[in-house]
């Protein structure tokens, strides 16, 4: 998956790259640095000081010493100072810079810590909307998985008002589905007659003897009866529209190109050309559900297309409540929708 947000020490990333955020002097200090430094060993500083320091929003590429990464590059993040002194255009450029000299150098894998936001001050949220956009607009263009390294899960936030909402969104569904209220609902249901043909429910599954009382549409009828091959070929034939058709044919209706679609799913491109190539391709929840993201589908069609993967969006996780708050909302930006799903523990769409 091109963008991840991890939660990880960052100098224990096996990748190509990791990011540095140094100062100015490059000759090592606290937080991420000194980290870096320790387990890089101390060629890494004496590399540093031959590279007379980096221009605050710059980038400086040496090699990962004793780091598992083959390249550490060092950049210098902006200080806050209340966000009115160009911090973000500073923040943004040591984010495109860094991905530059990691393109540049060869590098398929980076990760950056979120640059600035220790000592620096920079609001953790916001560092975090710079960081997923800059790197999602490279991503369009190029082919490279970026991990962003989020160190300490208590001190990042998705902005507040946001994870409030989606915490509300959470607590009013949840209230819903596990409610006595609800359970009530649903045990006066199961005590209800069957009227006519019109209700359709599968038999409990502790009660088998009921099966015979319960309506299944046409297919009980046509498979009442012995088994025979040939029917069941013909019955075959009838399969529905897999979900790989559907894909397809949903990204030539919304007017995409291929890439444009697995890019903006989050999605890389090995993946999308086994489910291309595979008409009865399993993926998971979160495949679909991006593909469903990228495509912009309503509620309804998203349904439908997990449906066609064997899944559906339910009330009783939080995953699915979160993925459905911001369908409703019509905000199809899988890399907010991912900030979302971290910040409350959940798995990130894409994989
Ligand atoms: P800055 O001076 O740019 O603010 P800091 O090193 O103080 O740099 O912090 C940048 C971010 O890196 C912070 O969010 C901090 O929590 C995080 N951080 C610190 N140590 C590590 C580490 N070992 N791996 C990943 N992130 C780290």
């Amino acid at each position: 998956m091109p963008l991840q947000i991890v939660r990880n020490d960052i100098t224990k990333m096996k990748v190509d790259a990791i990011v540095n955020a140094a100062n100015s002097s490059l000759l090592g200090g606290g937080g991420v640095d000194g980290a870096i430094h320790r387990a890089a060993g101390p060629r890494l500083l004496a590399k540093c000081i031959t590279l007379g320091g980096c221009k605050t929003g710059d980038a400086k590429i040496t090699s990962g010493y004793k780091l598992p990464c083959k390249y550490v590059i060092h950049t210098v993040g902006p200080v806050w100072h209340g966000g009115d002194k160009g911090e973000k255009e500073l923040l943004e450029s040591c984010y495109r810079r860094s991905l530059s000299l990691a393109k540049e150098n060869g590098c398929e894998s980076v990760a950056f810590p979120l640059i600035s936001s220790g000592v620096y001050g920079y609001p953790k949220d916001k560092a975090l909307k710079v960081a997923v956009d800059v790197i999602s607009e490279f991503l369009l263009e190029n082919e490279m998985t970026v991990y962003i390294v989020v160190f300490d899960k208590k001190a990042y936030t998705i902005g507040e008002k946001l994870f409030a909402d989606i915490a509300e969104y959470i607590d009013d569904r949840y209230a819903e589905e596990h409610s006595d209220c609800y359970s009530r609902r649903l045990s006066d249901m199961d005590s209800m007659p069957y009227m006519g043909s019109t209700v359709h429910r599968a038999p409990k599954m502790s009660a088998p003897t009921m099966a015979s009382e319960v309506c299944y549409d046409s297919i009980e009828d046509d498979f009442c009866g012995s088994y025979s091959p040939v029917d069941l070929n013909e019955k075959l034939k009838e399969l529905d529209e897999s979900f790989s058709e559907m894909l397809l044919r949903m990204i030539d209706e919304k007017g995409m190109t291929d890439a444009e679609c697995y890019k903006k799913a989050n999605i890389d491109r090995k993946l999308f050309s086994k489910i291309r190539s595979n008409a009865s391709y399993k993926p998971s929840k979160p495949t679909v559900i991006a593909f469903a993201i990228a495509l912009g589908l309503t509620l309804a069609e998203t349904e439908e297309m997990l449906k066609k993967a064997g899944f559906a969006l339910s009330h009783s996780n939080k995953f699915d409540i979160i993925v459905e708050y911001f369908i409703l909302k019509g905000n199809y930006n899988i890399h907010e929708i991912n900030e979302a799903l971290f910040a409350f523990d959940q798995s990130l769409l894409g994989v």
